[in-house]
């Protein structure tokens, strides 16, 4: 079969000492210390098929590009990949995804051949004590597909029943084809359902929210945080193109912060202004530029605030601190989507059309055209970049 696959040279970096099963797997913790001078091919590999009788084989139909996946083409001035996580290469790359099921394991209860599927990215193990504790986002022997195992940006791919979810319902309101769209949006939009519901517990009706960066995650937060009831929702990025489509899932408001700035004004400064003073009680960072964003966030953020950490990036920001105790405010980690009913009731709300999240999608691609499509994902001027295949 015909698969993207990703490699690059293995060069710790000064100070970096992999440990033995690093070396042995070609797992490097922390990816951007290790790799260097990534390379990209689409070429034929062996077709996966079902090795245990838990797991599915799936054909794909679609896969979203994410920041990740340009992270891992973008490289420093060095040459090392400019990803910070967990990386084993060579690998097929691509991880937000849909596709059909071809053929199920012998152990294998609610799949049928035909069906159609979205699959959790996360593939965690469910006995580690985080998993037994219902924490699946942080197991300990987690593997990410498209990074450390292999990806979607292929013809085929297997999964274990319990990471894959039917979005048969969705036939029921779209064509196969928007189907397959919007089940491969449920991985970047379940990340956004985590941070602000799960980890964040949510918002009232009534509230206001502010987003930081309009890529995929910050565009879904805006049209949950709508659909959830937020009175007000600001959005802030650096890109036009991002916040039009920020403006048309739902965000009241949208600033571009390098326009903002050179007249003057600090995004902090414009969330006061809209909320009357108050400050927004939800602000979700989707950026991944922390000493920017997190300045202004907690400088306008209301009483009782939440301030929702979702970028990735390895740098520190400072905090004032005593903002956050005079005003009862929190900071909030949250990374993946796995669990607590996230795909499940993303899958209901599409079913329905109540969650239009559609217009994220800005550009398609097929599937000989990916590394081109990897090029034009480092500008950031998309919503998504979507790769059709099959
Ligand atoms: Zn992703
Ligand atoms: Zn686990």
């Amino acid at each position: 079969m015909k698969a993207f696959v990703a490699d690059a040279q293995w060069e710790p970096k000064k100070g970096y000492t992999p440990t033995v099963r690093e070396i042995a797997r070609k797992r490097a913790s922390i990816g951007s210390s290790v790799w260097r001078n990534p390379t990209f091919e689409l070429k034929d590999i062996p077709t996966p098929n079902i090795c245990d009788s838990d797991e599915l084989l799936i054909a794909v139909k679609r896969c979203g590009i994410c920041g990740s996946d340009s992270h891992l083409y973008e490289t420093t001035p060095d040459g090392y990949i400019q990803f910070s996580g967990p990386v084993s290469l060579p690998q097929v790359i691509g991880h937000e995804y849909s596709g059909v099921v071809v053929k199920t394991g012998g152990k294998v209860r609610n799949f049928k051949e035909g069906d159609i599927v979205a699959v959790e990215s996360i593939h965690w193990c469910g006995s580690c004590t985080p998993c037994r504790s219902g924490a699946f986002n942080q197991c300990e022997n987690v593997e990410l597909i498209g990074i450390t195992a292999p990806g979607a940006l292929a013809e085929f791919i297997t999964a274990k029943e319990r990471h894959c979810w039917s979005i048969n319902s969705l036939r029921r309101m779209y064509s196969e084809e928007e189907c397959f769209d919007l089940g491969a949006l449920i991985e970047p939009v379940g990340c956004a359902y985590n941070g602000i519901f799960i980890g964040g517990g949510g918002i009232k009706p009534g509230a206001a929210v502010a987003v930081f960066g309009a890529g995929p995650i910050g565009l879904a937060a805006v049209a949950l945080s709508r659909l959830a009831g937020a009175n007000l929702t600001i959005a802030f990025d650096i890109h036009n193109k991002r916040l039009d489509i920020a403006k048309d899932l739902g965000a009241d408001y949208v600033f571009n912060v390098n326009s903002l700035e050179k007249t003057g004004i600090l995004p902090r400064e414009k969330i006061l202004e809209l909320t009357d003073g108050y400050g927004a009680e939800m602000q979700i960072e989707a950026a991944g530029a922390a000493r920017r964003t997190v300045p202004e966030m907690e400088n306008s953020l209301a009483v009782n605030g939440k301030l929702i950490y979702l970028g990735r990036s390895a740098a520190s920001a400072e905090v004032m601190l005593d903002i956050l105790v005079s005003g009862a405010n929190s900071i909030i980690g949250a990374r993946g989507h796995s669990g607590y009913g996230i795909y499940n009731n993303i899958i209901r709300l599409l079913s329905t059309g109540r969650l239009q999240i559609k217009n994220m999608i800005t550009s398609y691609y097929d599937f000989n055209e990916t590394l081109t499509a990897l090029k034009k994902s480092v500008e950031r001027q998309d919503g998504k970049c979507m790769i059709r295949l099959g």
